[in-house]
């Protein structure tokens, strides 16, 4: 089981690297695309893998141009990213 997942990983991320976040708070309030930077501790809706997810969850993945993005918690079986957070309380 643990094997699969890794593989499964390593395939689908290989052009990206896991950035390992040390001041989650500091980090989103930085790049956080939008006003109101959620807590950590607030639950949004992923809308790619329809998941109630804990913000300070999330994952960040930097792309060969340097460039990094704030990923869904599920990631990188969900390719979703903070933009595709909904509030949790919305109704699809
Ligand atoms: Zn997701």
């Amino acid at each position: 089981m643990i094997n699969t997942i890794t593989i499964k990983y390593k395939i689908k991320v290989r052009i990206m690297e896991e950035l390992f976040i040390k001041e989650k708070q500091k980090y989103l309030e930085e790049n956080y695309p939008f006003e109101n930077v959620p807590k950590l501790t607030d639950k949004k809706r992923c809308i790619h893998c329809d998941t109630i997810i804990t913000v300070g969850d999330y994952k960040v993945f930097k792309n060969k141009s340097g460039d990094e993005f704030i990923y869904c918690p599920n990631a990188p079986e969900c390719n979703g990213t903070v933009i595709d957070w909904i509030p949790a309380s919305a109704v699809l």
